[in-house]
């Protein structure tokens, strides 16, 4: 028997399942099996949620009454906290979670990131003054800019870190002004579910937010994409996908928010500290490698190469994964059968290109149920290899020698991509060399962190438009208009 009750939709303030009561099964990685089913929502379900959104944004007092609704979502917040360990056991089983995942980025650092949206919001001046001015051929005139919602928005999120990405843009959206659709990924439903009830038991006002959850592929997001009634799409996934999105949402000028794919370089270079600088890039497997912003390139200097793939075989090697009790462990099955097969592919590929497999590169013996697969290391890697510049999403490093800082900002840089990297030196001055040359959102140098509640994320290039958290993520939310006055 299924471990979950179904996935219920939240319409209209509505918890009920599909209107015809199709339901498809959630299946978890760690087996295999069917943990629950999810509701299977129609075209109907979907303009039923879009005209509860653009009503609640349109008639209620939602967009306007910023403190009532900050209020609100200060329950919702508390509420969500209360709900951790559901959201941890929830992720563990559909995500394939396991603890040390949870302990960050799929469970507590999204739920310790509600209070900086929330704080913003209430904190937020809504109204700039810029004064009195001539302003045109007229007299004097006051000129301000008043801060609105943008209205409708349609938040449609990918199964890698449900917790997080959900977070990320329904709160910043809601906090704004704006009412919400949801549509999570198909793989991950009762994450979005669980959002639904919390909101419910928080009495937000009904359509403010609304989940449709979906077996896909892509009817339910195409048509939300392009339905006239929504304002703004906000979407995390494949840049395949961003790169749709934005052609279907061009016909009406929808604005869009796209946090799309990476293929992120870390640089070592010469004088770095070389066995913990290295060993780092071990941390591929992390979410097993299921990350937008994972370090998946390494470079390392051309001298210093051997020495690198020894250093990582024997890291990546004794990596411990499979056991769903242990809190150090960072690495769980991939998400999907097709997920896996994706990565394989990769595999072959990169063998035919004529890349060495150190390491990995197969279904882990022991693990014949579920999703699994090896830590997967990969040296002689050219930077215009296809693994090393199409994302795999899978816990596979490639390796990739420079001669000199510079070749290693050139190889870091040539590629689609502008979503992540790291720099390694003793030298403070030739990281942040290197830090200001490489083209992406985010940085790490030394090992500093750039992942926070109150730091902006998102690439250059083909790795999105846009930025999610900080103030900056609260602000994708806001429209601004001009308004001119008699002085
Ligand atoms: P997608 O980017 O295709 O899916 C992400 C979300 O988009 C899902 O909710 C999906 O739901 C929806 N979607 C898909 N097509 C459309 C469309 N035409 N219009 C509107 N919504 C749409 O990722 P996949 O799950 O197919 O994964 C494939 C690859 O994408 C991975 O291997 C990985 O490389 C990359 N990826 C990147 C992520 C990131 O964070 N950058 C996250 C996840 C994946 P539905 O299928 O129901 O339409």
């Amino acid at each position: 028997m299924a471990k979950y009750p179904d996935a219920k939709l939240l319409i209209d303030g509505e918890l009920r399942p599909a209107e015809n009561g199709a339901t498809y099964p959630d299946i978890g990685p760690w087996d295999g099996e069917e943990i629950g089913r999810a509701a299977d929502a129609s075209l109907g379900d979907l303009d039923k949620a879009i005209g509860a959104a653009r009503r609640a944004f349109d008639t209620t007092d939602w967009s306007t009454n910023h403190k009532k609704r900050v209020a609100t979502l200060r329950v919702f917040a508390d509420l969500l906290r209360k709900n951790r360990d559901r959201l941890a056991e929830i992720a563990h089983d559909e995500v394939g979670a396991p603890l040390g995942t949870i302990f960050s980025a799929q469970c507590d650092w999204p739920l310790g990131m509600l209070d900086f949206v929330l704080d913003t919001a209430d904190n937020y001046e809504w109204e700039d003054d810029l004064g009195v001015a001539k302003s045109g051929p007229g007299a004097n005139s006051r000129r301000k800019v008043w801060k609105e919602p943008v209205g409708v928005v349609a938040a449609i999120t990918p199964w890698n870190v449900p917790t997080q990405i959900n977070l990320a843009k329904i709160v910043p959206a809601l906090a704004a002004g704006c009412t919400v659709i949801l549509k999570p990924a198909p793989e991950t439903p009762m994450l979005a579910a669980v959002l639904g009830e919390v909101a419910v038991e928080a009495k937000l006002p009904p359509g403010v937010f609304n989940v449709i959850t979906s077996s896909g592929p892509a009817e339910i997001g195409e048509a939300l994409v392009k339905d006239p009634r929504v304002d703004l799409i906000s979407f995390t996934g494949s840049t395949a996908t961003g790169k749709r999105i934005m052609a279907n949402a061009a016909e009406k000028l929808s604005r869009v928010f796209l946090e799309l794919g990476g293929k992120s370089a870390m640089i070592v270079l010469d004088d770095a500290d070389f066995i913990p600088a290295v060993s780092r890039a071990a941390g591929v497997v992390y979410n097993a490698g299921q990350g937008c912003a994972t370090h998946t390139r390494l470079l390392v200097p051309k001298s210093r190469y051997d020495e690198a793939i020894a250093i990582l075989t024997q890291v990546m090697g004794s990596i411990q994964y499979g056991d769903p009790t242990a809190p150090t462990q960072i690495m769980g099955p991939l998400i999907s059968d097709r997920q896996r097969q994706r990565v394989m592919s990769y595999i072959e590929i990169g063998k035919q290109e004529g890349a060495r497999l150190v390491l990995g590169g197969k279904i882990p013996a022991k693990h014949d149920k579920g999703f699994w697969f090896e830590p997967t290391l990969f040296a002689d890697v050219t930077n215009d290899m296809r693994i090393a510049q199409e994302e795999i999403f899978g816990p596979v490093l490639v390796v990739i020698p420079f001669e000199d800082d510079e070749d290693a900002i050139r190889i870091a840089n040539d590629s689609i991509y502008g979503l992540s990297g790291g720099v390694a030196s003793k030298s403070m001055e030739r990281a942040l060399n290197v830090a200001r040359k490489v083209r992406t959102g985010t940085f790490s140098v030394n090992g500093g962190s750039w992942f926070a509640g109150d730091t902006p994320f998102g690439g250059f290039k083909q790795s999105g438009i846009g930025r999610e958290m900080g103030v900056a993520g609260f602000e994708e939310y806001l429209e601004l208009k001009t308004v001119g006055l008699p002085a």
